[in-house]
Protein backbone atom coordinates (compact mmCIF):
# COMPACT_ATOMS: atom_id res chain seq x y z
CA UNK A 1 0.00 0.00 0.00
CA UNK A 2 1.40 3.67 -0.67
CA UNK A 3 0.44 4.92 2.50
CA UNK A 4 2.00 8.73 1.37
CA UNK A 5 -0.10 8.89 -1.44
CA UNK A 6 -3.37 8.83 0.36
CA UNK A 7 -2.20 11.43 2.28
CA UNK A 8 -1.28 13.71 -1.10
CA UNK A 9 -4.13 12.96 -2.25
CA UNK A 10 -6.28 14.20 0.65
CA UNK A 11 -4.31 17.29 0.27
CA UNK A 12 -5.03 17.70 -3.46
CA UNK A 13 -9.04 17.56 -2.93
CA UNK A 14 -8.81 20.79 -0.66
CA UNK A 15 -6.39 22.45 -3.15
CA UNK A 16 -8.55 21.61 -6.30
CA UNK A 17 -11.78 22.62 -3.98
CA UNK A 18 -9.68 26.09 -3.27
CA UNK A 19 -10.15 25.18 0.84
CA UNK A 20 -6.61 24.66 1.41
CA UNK A 21 -5.75 25.94 4.57
CA UNK A 22 -2.31 28.58 4.16
CA UNK A 23 -1.16 30.22 7.57
CA UNK A 24 0.67 33.17 7.83
CA UNK A 25 3.80 33.54 9.20
CA UNK A 26 3.33 36.38 11.64
CA UNK A 27 5.07 38.21 14.77
CA UNK A 28 2.95 40.43 16.71
CA UNK A 29 4.75 43.15 18.18
CA UNK A 30 4.20 44.47 21.95
CA UNK A 31 3.08 48.40 21.69
CA UNK A 32 2.29 48.46 18.53
CA UNK A 33 -1.03 46.10 18.10
CA UNK A 34 -2.58 45.36 15.41
CA UNK A 35 0.36 45.77 13.60
CA UNK A 36 2.61 42.45 12.96
CA UNK A 37 5.90 41.27 10.93
CA UNK A 38 4.54 38.78 8.27
CA UNK A 39 7.32 37.18 6.48
CA UNK A 40 6.41 35.64 3.19
CA UNK A 41 6.65 32.13 2.19
CA UNK A 42 10.46 32.13 0.86
CA UNK A 43 11.41 35.53 2.03
CA UNK A 44 11.37 34.87 5.48
CA UNK A 45 14.24 36.80 6.09
CA UNK A 46 12.68 40.28 4.46
CA UNK A 47 9.78 40.39 7.47
CA UNK A 48 7.60 43.36 6.43
CA UNK A 49 5.09 44.99 8.80
CA UNK A 50 1.30 44.89 7.81
CA UNK A 51 -2.39 45.14 9.92
CA UNK A 52 -3.40 42.77 11.45
CA UNK A 53 -7.72 42.73 11.04
CA UNK A 54 -9.11 39.63 11.92
CA UNK A 55 -7.55 38.76 15.40
CA UNK A 56 -9.77 36.83 18.26
CA UNK A 57 -7.38 39.15 20.95
CA UNK A 58 -10.28 41.38 20.54
CA UNK A 59 -9.38 43.91 22.73
CA UNK A 60 -5.73 43.71 22.75
CA UNK A 61 -5.51 42.35 26.19
CA UNK A 62 -2.66 40.04 25.16
CA UNK A 63 -0.44 43.29 25.14
CA UNK A 64 -1.95 44.92 27.88
CA UNK A 65 0.41 45.71 30.44
CA UNK A 66 -0.81 44.02 33.74
CA UNK A 67 -1.28 41.17 32.00
CA UNK A 68 1.62 41.08 30.63
CA UNK A 69 2.86 41.41 34.35
CA UNK A 70 1.12 39.05 35.92
CA UNK A 71 2.49 36.32 33.38
CA UNK A 72 6.49 37.30 33.62
CA UNK A 73 5.88 37.94 37.53
CA UNK A 74 4.31 34.67 37.90
CA UNK A 75 6.61 32.49 35.50
CA UNK A 76 10.04 33.90 37.16
CA UNK A 77 8.59 32.75 40.70
CA UNK A 78 6.50 29.89 39.83
CA UNK A 79 8.37 28.71 36.65
CA UNK A 80 6.94 28.07 33.43
CA UNK A 81 4.92 24.13 32.93
CA UNK A 82 2.51 23.06 35.54
CA UNK A 83 4.50 20.35 36.49
CA UNK A 84 1.82 17.80 35.24
CA UNK A 85 -2.05 16.66 35.32
CA UNK A 86 -3.80 18.62 38.84
CA UNK A 87 -3.99 14.93 40.19
CA UNK A 88 -0.30 14.54 40.10
CA UNK A 89 0.55 18.00 40.85
CA UNK A 90 -1.63 19.79 42.55
CA UNK A 91 -3.47 23.09 41.24
CA UNK A 92 -1.44 25.95 41.53
CA UNK A 93 -2.59 28.41 43.40
CA UNK A 94 -2.79 31.15 40.39
CA UNK A 95 -5.14 28.50 39.23
CA UNK A 96 -6.87 28.44 42.35
CA UNK A 97 -7.53 31.93 41.78
CA UNK A 98 -8.45 32.16 38.40
CA UNK A 99 -11.21 29.65 39.32
CA UNK A 100 -12.77 32.05 41.73
CA UNK A 101 -12.53 35.34 39.62
CA UNK A 102 -14.49 32.95 37.12
CA UNK A 103 -17.20 31.75 39.05
CA UNK A 104 -17.17 35.09 40.69
CA UNK A 105 -17.76 37.00 36.29
CA UNK A 106 -20.65 34.94 35.75
CA UNK A 107 -22.18 34.64 39.46
CA UNK A 108 -21.95 30.56 39.88
CA UNK A 109 -21.05 28.18 42.77
CA UNK A 110 -17.90 27.53 41.28
CA UNK A 111 -15.60 27.40 37.85
CA UNK A 112 -13.19 25.15 36.18
CA UNK A 113 -10.54 25.80 34.33
CA UNK A 114 -9.39 23.43 30.52
CA UNK A 115 -6.25 23.63 28.37
CA UNK A 116 -8.54 25.03 25.90
CA UNK A 117 -12.30 26.82 25.07
CA UNK A 118 -12.20 23.64 22.23
CA UNK A 119 -11.61 21.14 25.35
CA UNK A 120 -13.64 22.89 27.77
CA UNK A 121 -16.60 22.06 25.25
CA UNK A 122 -15.72 18.89 24.51
CA UNK A 123 -15.04 17.46 27.98
CA UNK A 124 -17.83 19.42 29.48
CA UNK A 125 -21.00 19.01 27.36
CA UNK A 126 -19.75 15.56 26.90
CA UNK A 127 -19.09 14.52 30.82
CA UNK A 128 -22.30 16.50 31.95
CA UNK A 129 -25.02 14.21 29.39
CA UNK A 130 -23.40 11.09 29.98
CA UNK A 131 -23.81 11.41 33.52
CA UNK A 132 -27.86 12.39 32.32
CA UNK A 133 -29.50 8.96 32.44
CA UNK A 134 -30.95 8.79 28.47
CA UNK A 135 -30.21 12.59 27.98
CA UNK A 136 -31.32 14.23 24.78
CA UNK A 137 -29.51 16.84 23.26
CA UNK A 138 -30.93 19.76 21.57
CA UNK A 139 -28.06 21.80 19.60
CA UNK A 140 -28.68 25.03 17.67
CA UNK A 141 -28.12 23.52 13.85
CA UNK A 142 -24.95 26.04 14.09
CA UNK A 143 -23.16 25.29 16.96
CA UNK A 144 -19.19 25.27 17.05
CA UNK A 145 -17.14 22.15 16.34
CA UNK A 146 -15.77 21.62 19.62
CA UNK A 147 -19.49 21.79 20.93
CA UNK A 148 -20.16 19.00 18.22
CA UNK A 149 -17.28 17.16 19.54
CA UNK A 150 -18.37 16.93 23.09
CA UNK A 151 -22.15 15.94 21.67
CA UNK A 152 -20.65 13.24 19.69
CA UNK A 153 -18.70 11.79 22.60
CA UNK A 154 -21.70 12.34 25.12
CA UNK A 155 -23.20 9.10 22.51
CA UNK A 156 -26.44 10.96 23.69
CA UNK A 157 -29.36 11.10 21.28
CA UNK A 158 -29.16 14.95 19.41
CA UNK A 159 -31.65 16.82 17.74
CA UNK A 160 -30.80 19.89 16.03
CA UNK A 161 -32.83 23.27 16.14
CA UNK A 162 -32.88 25.48 13.38
CA UNK A 163 -30.12 28.75 14.12
CA UNK A 164 -31.97 30.58 16.82
CA UNK A 165 -35.30 29.62 15.84
CA UNK A 166 -36.83 29.08 19.52
CA UNK A 167 -40.19 28.19 17.66
CA UNK A 168 -38.12 24.91 16.37
CA UNK A 169 -37.12 24.54 19.27
CA UNK A 170 -40.22 24.21 21.15
CA UNK A 171 -41.55 21.71 19.03
CA UNK A 172 -38.33 19.49 19.70
CA UNK A 173 -39.04 19.91 23.47
CA UNK A 174 -42.30 19.26 23.12
CA UNK A 175 -41.85 16.35 20.79
CA UNK A 176 -39.59 14.66 23.80
CA UNK A 177 -40.78 13.03 26.62
CA UNK A 178 -41.74 14.89 29.81
CA UNK A 179 -39.92 13.36 32.22
CA UNK A 180 -36.45 13.29 29.91
CA UNK A 181 -33.12 14.53 30.76
CA UNK A 182 -32.91 17.07 28.57
CA UNK A 183 -30.00 19.72 27.80
CA UNK A 184 -30.34 22.77 25.13
CA UNK A 185 -26.33 23.37 24.35
CA UNK A 186 -26.25 27.18 22.34
CA UNK A 187 -23.41 30.06 21.93
CA UNK A 188 -24.50 33.42 22.60
CA UNK A 189 -22.55 35.28 19.62
CA UNK A 190 -22.35 33.05 16.50
CA UNK A 191 -18.40 34.55 15.60
CA UNK A 192 -18.75 33.90 11.64
CA UNK A 193 -22.50 35.53 11.47
CA UNK A 194 -21.99 37.82 14.69
CA UNK A 195 -25.79 37.10 15.47
CA UNK A 196 -26.92 36.74 18.72
CA UNK A 197 -28.69 33.70 20.52
CA UNK A 198 -32.35 34.86 21.63
CA UNK A 199 -31.07 33.96 25.01
CA UNK A 200 -33.93 34.77 27.30
CA UNK A 201 -36.82 32.72 25.02
CA UNK A 202 -34.18 29.72 25.45
CA UNK A 203 -33.82 30.27 28.93
CA UNK A 204 -37.75 30.32 29.11
CA UNK A 205 -38.18 27.13 26.92
CA UNK A 206 -35.54 25.43 29.14
CA UNK A 207 -37.98 26.49 32.87
CA UNK A 208 -41.22 25.30 31.00
CA UNK A 209 -39.76 21.90 29.80
CA UNK A 210 -37.31 21.08 32.49
CA UNK A 211 -34.36 21.07 30.64
CA UNK A 212 -30.93 22.15 31.77
CA UNK A 213 -29.66 25.00 29.72
CA UNK A 214 -25.30 25.33 28.59
CA UNK A 215 -23.90 28.73 26.31
CA UNK A 216 -21.04 29.26 24.55
CA UNK A 217 -20.10 32.58 26.00
CA UNK A 218 -16.81 32.50 24.04
CA UNK A 219 -16.79 35.30 21.49
CA UNK A 220 -19.06 37.55 23.67
CA UNK A 221 -16.73 37.18 27.49
CA UNK A 222 -14.68 40.24 28.36
CA UNK A 223 -16.69 42.06 25.69
CA UNK A 224 -20.31 42.39 26.84
CA UNK A 225 -22.35 43.19 30.49
CA UNK A 226 -21.25 45.38 32.89
CA UNK A 227 -18.22 43.54 33.95
CA UNK A 228 -17.36 41.85 30.68
CA UNK A 229 -19.26 38.14 31.97
CA UNK A 230 -20.65 37.93 28.46
CA UNK A 231 -24.21 38.30 26.52
CA UNK A 232 -25.94 36.76 29.42
CA UNK A 233 -24.54 39.29 31.77
CA UNK A 234 -25.49 42.55 29.35
CA UNK A 235 -28.83 41.06 29.51
CA UNK A 236 -29.49 40.08 33.61
CA UNK A 237 -29.44 36.46 32.65
CA UNK A 238 -26.64 34.24 33.89
CA UNK A 239 -28.67 33.15 37.21
CA UNK A 240 -30.80 31.43 34.66
CA UNK A 241 -28.45 29.51 32.65
CA UNK A 242 -26.77 26.43 34.22
CA UNK A 243 -23.58 26.11 32.54
CA UNK A 244 -21.76 28.88 31.57
CA UNK A 245 -18.66 28.23 29.02
CA UNK A 246 -15.77 30.06 27.88
CA UNK A 247 -12.67 31.08 26.86
CA UNK A 248 -9.44 32.76 27.80
CA UNK A 249 -7.76 32.83 24.77
CA UNK A 250 -10.14 35.67 23.08
CA UNK A 251 -10.79 38.64 24.13
CA UNK A 252 -9.06 37.16 27.35
CA UNK A 253 -5.97 37.51 25.69
CA UNK A 254 -3.88 34.66 26.88
CA UNK A 255 -4.78 30.91 26.96
CA UNK A 256 -7.39 27.94 28.11
CA UNK A 257 -11.22 27.69 28.47
CA UNK A 258 -13.59 26.71 31.52
CA UNK A 259 -16.98 26.24 32.55
CA UNK A 260 -18.71 27.93 35.46
CA UNK A 261 -21.57 26.42 36.91
CA UNK A 262 -22.92 24.36 40.41
CA UNK A 263 -20.63 22.75 42.97
CA UNK A 264 -21.98 19.84 41.64
CA UNK A 265 -21.74 20.26 37.88
CA UNK A 266 -17.88 21.48 38.49
CA UNK A 267 -16.95 18.77 40.69
CA UNK A 268 -18.70 16.12 38.55
CA UNK A 269 -17.04 17.45 35.39
CA UNK A 270 -13.81 17.36 37.05
CA UNK A 271 -14.27 13.70 38.48
CA UNK A 272 -15.59 12.34 35.26
CA UNK A 273 -14.20 13.82 32.51
CA UNK A 274 -10.51 12.46 30.30
CA UNK A 275 -10.26 16.12 28.96
CA UNK A 276 -9.82 17.38 32.11
CA UNK A 277 -8.41 14.35 34.31
CA UNK A 278 -5.45 13.27 32.16
CA UNK A 279 -3.30 16.22 30.77
CA UNK A 280 -1.19 18.64 31.97
CA UNK A 281 -2.74 21.77 34.05
CA UNK A 282 -2.69 25.15 32.48
CA UNK A 283 0.79 26.97 33.38
CA UNK A 284 0.59 28.92 36.51
CA UNK A 285 1.65 32.07 34.55
CA UNK A 286 -0.81 31.99 31.90
CA UNK A 287 -3.65 31.01 34.70
CA UNK A 288 -1.97 34.75 36.39
CA UNK A 289 -2.02 36.75 33.45
CA UNK A 290 -5.88 35.49 32.57
CA UNK A 291 -6.84 36.46 35.93
CA UNK A 292 -5.30 39.20 35.77
CA UNK A 293 -6.69 40.59 32.18
CA UNK A 294 -10.60 39.41 33.50
CA UNK A 295 -9.88 41.35 36.95
CA UNK A 296 -9.28 44.67 34.62
CA UNK A 297 -12.23 43.85 32.55
CA UNK A 298 -14.34 43.78 35.39
CA UNK A 299 -13.37 46.80 36.53
CA UNK A 300 -13.00 48.76 33.16
CA UNK A 301 -15.20 49.42 30.33
CA UNK A 302 -12.97 51.23 28.30
CA UNK A 303 -12.18 48.73 26.30
CA UNK A 304 -15.37 47.53 25.50
CA UNK A 305 -16.68 50.84 24.38
CA UNK A 306 -14.50 51.66 22.33
CA UNK A 307 -14.24 48.35 20.46
CA UNK A 308 -18.17 49.03 19.83
CA UNK A 309 -17.58 52.27 18.13
CA UNK A 310 -14.51 51.25 15.61
CA UNK A 311 -16.67 48.11 15.18
CA UNK A 312 -20.04 50.47 13.99
CA UNK A 313 -17.83 53.14 12.56
CA UNK A 314 -15.92 50.09 10.21
CA UNK A 315 -19.52 48.72 9.23
CA UNK A 316 -20.85 52.19 8.08
CA UNK A 317 -17.43 53.11 7.28
CA UNK A 318 -17.02 49.61 4.36
CA UNK A 319 -20.95 49.56 3.85
CA UNK A 320 -20.82 53.46 2.71
CA UNK A 321 -18.44 52.09 0.39
CA UNK A 322 -20.93 49.47 -1.20
CA UNK A 323 -18.69 47.07 0.30
CA UNK A 324 -21.27 43.69 1.06
CA UNK A 325 -21.09 44.39 4.94
CA UNK A 326 -23.31 41.98 7.01
CA UNK A 327 -25.52 43.71 9.50
CA UNK A 328 -24.60 42.24 12.61
CA UNK A 329 -25.68 43.85 16.51
CA UNK A 330 -22.28 42.50 17.60
CA UNK A 331 -17.93 43.26 17.06
CA UNK A 332 -17.90 41.31 14.05
CA UNK A 333 -18.15 42.60 11.10
CA UNK A 334 -18.33 39.60 8.28
CA UNK A 335 -17.66 40.98 4.51
CA UNK A 336 -19.80 38.37 1.83
CA UNK A 337 -17.17 37.43 -0.82
CA UNK A 338 -19.66 33.79 -1.80
CA UNK A 339 -16.89 32.23 -3.40
CA UNK A 340 -14.04 30.49 -2.26
CA UNK A 341 -11.19 30.82 -4.79
CA UNK A 342 -12.36 34.83 -4.70
CA UNK A 343 -11.84 35.22 -1.18
CA UNK A 344 -8.56 33.47 -0.94
CA UNK A 345 -7.71 35.80 -3.90
CA UNK A 346 -9.02 38.97 -1.65
CA UNK A 347 -7.07 37.58 1.41
CA UNK A 348 -3.69 37.38 -0.93
CA UNK A 349 -4.66 40.91 -2.00
CA UNK A 350 -5.10 42.37 0.91
CA UNK A 351 -1.68 40.89 2.30
CA UNK A 352 0.84 41.67 -0.44
CA UNK A 353 -0.74 44.51 -1.81
CA UNK A 354 -1.75 46.09 0.84
CA UNK A 355 -0.36 45.09 4.45
CA UNK A 356 -3.81 44.24 5.81
CA UNK A 357 -4.19 40.45 7.16
CA UNK A 358 -7.96 38.86 6.76
CA UNK A 359 -8.12 34.96 6.58
CA UNK A 360 -10.32 33.81 4.19
CA UNK A 361 -13.25 32.38 5.62
CA UNK A 362 -14.02 28.76 3.58
CA UNK A 363 -15.81 25.88 4.18
CA UNK A 364 -16.12 23.76 6.54
CA UNK A 365 -15.98 27.17 8.86
CA UNK A 366 -18.86 28.40 6.79
CA UNK A 367 -21.59 26.97 4.39
CA UNK A 368 -20.64 26.64 0.89
CA UNK A 369 -21.39 30.08 -0.96
CA UNK A 370 -21.21 32.28 1.84
CA UNK A 371 -16.85 32.49 1.67
CA UNK A 372 -16.40 35.82 3.70
CA UNK A 373 -13.73 37.38 4.98
CA UNK A 374 -14.52 38.11 8.61
CA UNK A 375 -13.54 41.41 10.37
CA UNK A 376 -13.00 42.17 13.79
CA UNK A 377 -12.44 45.55 15.10
CA UNK A 378 -10.31 46.35 17.86
CA UNK A 379 -10.28 49.42 20.33
CA UNK A 380 -6.55 49.81 18.48
CA UNK A 381 -8.07 50.12 15.37
CA UNK A 382 -8.36 53.78 14.87
CA UNK A 383 -10.36 55.73 12.27
CA UNK A 384 -7.17 56.09 10.13
CA UNK A 385 -6.70 52.57 9.87
CA UNK A 386 -10.25 51.98 9.13
CA UNK A 387 -10.24 54.08 6.65
CA UNK A 388 -7.08 52.94 5.04
CA UNK A 389 -9.16 48.95 4.97
CA UNK A 390 -12.13 50.42 3.16
CA UNK A 391 -9.96 51.88 0.20
CA UNK A 392 -7.97 48.74 0.03
CA UNK A 393 -10.82 46.39 0.42
CA UNK A 394 -12.57 48.32 -2.40
CA UNK A 395 -9.35 48.31 -5.03
CA UNK A 396 -9.51 44.39 -4.18
CA UNK A 397 -13.02 44.06 -4.90
CA UNK A 398 -12.52 46.29 -8.03
CA UNK A 399 -9.69 44.26 -9.11
CA UNK A 400 -11.48 40.70 -8.97
CA UNK A 401 -14.32 41.91 -10.33
CA UNK A 402 -16.54 41.75 -7.28
CA UNK A 403 -19.69 43.77 -6.97
CA UNK A 404 -19.94 46.75 -4.89
CA UNK A 405 -23.26 46.17 -3.51
CA UNK A 406 -23.22 47.69 -0.13
CA UNK A 407 -24.80 45.99 2.87
CA UNK A 408 -26.05 42.15 2.61
CA UNK A 409 -28.40 40.11 4.51
CA UNK A 410 -27.69 36.21 4.99
CA UNK A 411 -31.19 35.56 4.55
CA UNK A 412 -31.28 36.74 1.02
CA UNK A 413 -29.72 33.62 0.01
CA UNK A 414 -30.48 30.96 2.42
CA UNK A 415 -33.89 30.57 4.47
CA UNK A 416 -31.81 28.69 6.54
CA UNK A 417 -29.92 30.99 8.31
CA UNK A 418 -32.40 34.29 9.31
CA UNK A 419 -30.94 37.52 11.08
CA UNK A 420 -31.17 37.10 15.38
CA UNK A 421 -33.30 40.43 15.05
CA UNK A 422 -36.56 38.82 13.67
CA UNK A 423 -36.04 35.81 15.93
CA UNK A 424 -35.89 37.73 19.36
CA UNK A 425 -39.33 39.45 18.50
CA UNK A 426 -41.17 36.96 18.27
CA UNK A 427 -43.27 36.89 21.10
CA UNK A 428 -42.60 33.48 23.51
CA UNK A 429 -45.85 31.69 25.28
CA UNK A 430 -44.97 29.78 28.56
CA UNK A 431 -42.80 29.72 30.77
C1 LIG B 1 -12.68 29.50 19.43
C2 LIG B 1 -13.93 28.84 19.89
C3 LIG B 1 -13.90 27.84 20.88
C4 LIG B 1 -12.61 27.24 21.33
O1 LIG B 1 -11.92 28.10 22.18
P1 LIG B 1 -10.33 27.94 22.28
O2 LIG B 1 -10.00 28.53 23.59
O3 LIG B 1 -9.78 28.68 21.10
O4 LIG B 1 -10.02 26.48 22.19
C5 LIG B 1 -15.09 27.37 21.40
N1 LIG B 1 -16.27 27.84 20.96
C6 LIG B 1 -16.35 28.77 19.99
C7 LIG B 1 -17.68 29.23 19.54
C8 LIG B 1 -15.19 29.28 19.42
O5 LIG B 1 -15.26 30.16 18.43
Amino acid sequence: MNYQSIFEDAIDQLKAEKRYRVFADLERIVGRFPRALWRKEGKENEPREIVVWCSNDYLGMGQHQSVLGAMIETAQGLGTGAGGTRNISGTSHPLVELEAELADLHGKEAGLVFTSGFVSNEAGISTIAKLLPDCLILSDELNHASMIEGIRRSGCEKKLWRHNDVEHLEELLEAAEPGRAKLIVFESVYSMDGDVAPIKEICDLAEKYGALTYIDEVHAVGMYGPRGGGIADREGLMGRIDVIEGTLAKAFGTLGGYITGTKAICDAVRSYAPGFIFTTALPPAIAAAAAASIRHLKRSSAERDMQQRQAQRTKDVLGAAGLPVMPTSTHIVPVMVGDPDLCKKASDLLLEEHGIYIQPINYPTVPRGTERLRVTPTPFHDDALVDALKDALVDVWTRLGLPLTGPVSLDDDTDEITPPVTKMAVPRSGG
